[in-house]
């Protein structure tokens, strides 16, 4: 039988690997670049640097535009090399005045924001009752014609989770919900924030429309807006509701991708990408979202240049544009279209400030030297690594076929308590966190750029069928 196991085993030593002493001294410079990290890196005084002097970034914005003239000076001034702006066209969309009343028979304010890329109302807003759904499948059940001259309006809450599964069971609320309930006749749409918090602050977020169905603007109404409709409506009387949701969409605009590099001592075309997106909603600071993940990523590469010799593969840093309305990953693959079977792995940080628990890999990569040395780094964090393989490396990441992905979970708990509200400020992040969170990242990038792993072959190898007994 043993002639059997050791078939499997060379099919993993014939992928490059590098002998065992040097993942130990790979994995005693990790340990030392972790501990650097969590005594203090450049990641808050970036974070703090960002939200104070170009604070809340909307795509294709003049903000946008500054923040990427903030991130060149930064990495050029951090020693990145090659560093530069990827620029691509898309529309810039502008928030105008905001504000919903309900008119009868119990006049009241209501806290409501745009969702990002909604249609504008007129000036003097939209005056109409309301039909309330408990569930946004309540909606979905609606015929055809059904809100008629309605605003339609959902209130189902969020579910709070570490992984952010709540949100991503709900987001289709948000991004769909807008020309579902059009296609059903309602003039307007409002949802309960996708949020886990009761503060009176709504979270907005994007939404598309859906070319086939009418246009109707849409709003968020924070948590506690969203209940006061619930008991209103449980009185059995019509609610009236005044809405005015007034913005603008520019169709000329641009956004920018900033890119930056630690190049590679012997092998310079192998690509390590990580990144965070640099541009945020407008309502607060982008502190968490996704300042956080943009000074991260400079923080680790920075620790990383700060070595004696630089890596062996090119440790590439994307700060995103656009991410919010999604409009970077399709550009940022195209330009990259050449070099994508040399991005060795790729992975954005853009989950909040806070530390990573678990880390999953390409398939197969766990139980590599890779991730033992991994492991056994990020353990005293701590951090675990997941069975993986990694399902998503993060929304700016999609379109870059066939290159290994990771994933970085961070503790999500209450993210989504600030997540694209006015409450997104620097004060909510803990330093001594975003230090954690960079001696992670700072750990997954350094021992993929030092290194000859190749996840593409290990997963190969791990997917290939096993020999039979
Ligand atoms: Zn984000
Ligand atoms: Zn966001």
């Amino acid at each position: 039988m043993r002639h059997l196991f050791c078939a499997a085993a060379l099919c993993l030593a014939a992928t490059p690997s590098l002998a065992a002493a040097d993942w130990s001294r790979l994995e005693t410079a990790a340990a030392s670049l972790r501990d650097k990290a969590l005594a203090g890196s450049e990641a808050y005084p970036l974070l703090e640097s960002l939200t104070t002097e170009v604070g809340p970034r909307l795509a294709a914005s003049e903000a946008e535009h500054r923040a990427a003239l903030w991130a060149v000076a930064k990495m050029k001034a951090l020693g990145f090399q090659n560093v530069h702006i990827e620029a691509f066209p898309m529309p810039q969309w502008t928030r105008g005045e905001e504000r919903a009343e309900v008119l009868s028979p119990f006049p009241q304010k209501l806290a409501v924001t745009a969702l990002g890329l909604s249609v504008s109302t007129p000036p003097e807003g939209i005056e109409a009752e309301i039909a309330l759904f408990k569930t946004y499948d309540d909606l979905l059940a609606q015929p055809i014609g059904a809100l008629k001259g309605k605003i339609a309006v959902v209130t189902q809450p969020m579910v709070k989770a570490q992984d952010g599964a709540g949100y991503g069971a709900l987001v289709r609320m948000r991004v769909a919900g807008p020309s579902e309930a059009a296609k059903r006749g309602a003039v307007a749409f409002l949802i309960r924030s996708l949020a886990t918090d009761d503060r009176r602050a709504p979270h907005t977020g994007v939404t598309h429309y859906d070319p086939k169905a009418p246009k109707i603007p849409a709003g968020a109404l924070s948590a506690p807006d969203a209940e006061l409709l619930d008991h209103m409506s449980a009185r059995g009387l019509p609610l009236r509701l005044k809405l005015v949701l007034v913005s603008r969409l520019e169709e000329r605009g641009q956004s920018e991708t900033v890119v930056g590099e630690i190049v590679g001592r012997e092998r310079p075309d192998e690509i390590v990408l990580i990144g965070g997106h640099l541009d945020s909603w407008d309502l607060g600071q982008g502190a968490i979202d996704d300042g956080a993940g943009v000074a991260v990523t400079m923080a680790a590469a920075k620790l990383i240049a700060g070595l004696p010799q630089q890596p062996r593969r090119t440790l590439r840093v994307a700060l995103f544009g656009a991410e919010e309305v999604g409009e970077t990953h399709a550009p940022f693959a195209k330009a990259h279209a050449a070099e994508l079977d040399k991005h060795i792995i790729a992975s954005e940080c853009d989950f909040g400030a806070t530390h990573v628990y678990r880390i999953d890999l390409p398939a197969g990569a766990a139980s590599s030297p890779y991730g033992r040395a991994l492991a056994n780094v990020t353990a005293r964090l701590p951090a675990a690594l997941g069975p993986g393989p990694a399902r998503d490396g993060g929304a700016d990441l999609e379109d870059l076929a066939g290159v290994p992905l990771a994933e970085l979970a961070q503790d999500g708990t209450h993210y989504f308590d600030l997540h694209h509200t006015a409450d997104d400020t620097l004060d909510k992040v803990d330093p001594k966190e975003l230090d954690r969170l960079t001696a992670a990242w700072t750990t997954f990038a350094y021992l993929a750029a030092d290194s000859d792993v190749d996840f593409r072959a290990i997963a190969k190898a791990a997917e290939a069928p096993k020999p039979r007994r």
